[in-house]
């Protein structure tokens, strides 16, 4: 079983994200945990959690991929923001344990001008500080495509965050256009970027897949999405990637440029290149 979903909207609430996914043939979707581009988070709703995961579990879907906001910025310069930060991963963290077992994914962040190194000790102090033992969520560093002073366009940083937090709670998404942008030829070389990957962090670590096609070049360092087979990866490549037997069973995630009619047309288009 492959599951393959997209981004979802979470404005209606998670019972309604299930329906809308289940009517686009997706069994996995991605939502923002709170306004993308601000900071607020939606009321909670116990109820409406709760027949979500019921009606997950009855239709056979995988994990969902919920996605911090883009303007949380743990590793940010000053002070008061990187606290503010921190508080709302804090809240994220504590308000996924309404959807138990499902990954939250977010980006590690941009150090702005400090250094990786420092930018890699605050994110991973604040995922000491937010993930507590046992909240039933798992947390996903996503590959970067290195844009600016990014921090997780190389494997090599993402390890570095995983072993300072020291947990199992914590695991990597790769995004196809970001690691392609980011330098990494899964056209070319896909098996050897996943042995690099594996060498590096280490396949047990990669939990879950967004699959975006992209604009620009080999290692641009830019991160503009394309659809599925319009861009530089092509289909070929995402055709590689759904059957590969180390990676083909995670949730595969579309960030595509599209709506739901097109999102519908690209899980069928993936699902038909199954083997
Ligand atoms: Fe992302
Ligand atoms: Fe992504
Ligand atoms: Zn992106």
């Amino acid at each position: 079983m492959k599951y393959i979903g997209c981004h979802l909207s979470a404005s209606a609430g998670n019972l309604a994200m299930v329906r809308t996914a289940e009517s686009i043939g997706a069994n996995t979707f991605a939502f923002f945990t709170r306004n993308p581009r601000g900071s607020k988070a939606k009321k909670e709703d116990p109820a409406d959690a709760a027949a979500a995961m019921a009606a997950l579990g009855e239709k056979g879907f995988g994990a969902l991929v919920a996605h911090g906001a883009y303007t949380m910025n743990l590793c940010t310069a000053d002070p008061d923001a990187r606290a503010f930060a921190r508080e709302v991963l804090c809240d994220d963290l504590r308000r996924m344990a309404a959807l138990p077992g499902q990954y939250y994914n977010f980006h590690p962040g941009s150090h702005v001008g400090q250094g990786v190194e420092a930018g890699i000790g605050y994110i991973a102090d604040a995922l000491k500080k937010a993930l507590e033992p046992g909240y039933p969520v798992t947390v996903l560093l996503e590959t970067m495509a290195g844009k600016g002073s990014e921090i997780g366009g190389r494997f090599e940083e993402l390890k570095a965050i995983i072993d300072a937090v020291g947990s199992d709670h914590v695991g990597v998404c790769l995004d196809t256009c970001h690691v392609y942008d980011g330098g990494y030829d899964i056209v070319k070389d896909l098996d050897g970027v996943l042995a690099e990957f594996d060498r590096v962090i280490g396949l047990d670590r990669l939990e879950a897949l967004h699959l975006n096609d992209s604009k620009n070049p080999f290692a641009s360092h830019k991160d503009r999405h394309a659809c599925i087979g319009q861009g530089s990866l092509g289909l070929d490549t995402f055709r590689a990637i759904i059957n590969h037997p180390l990676i083909g069973d995670r949730p595969m995630i579309l960030e595509t440029p599209n709506e739901l009619p097109g999102y519908r047309a690209e899980i069928e288009l993936l699902r038909s290149m199954e083997s």
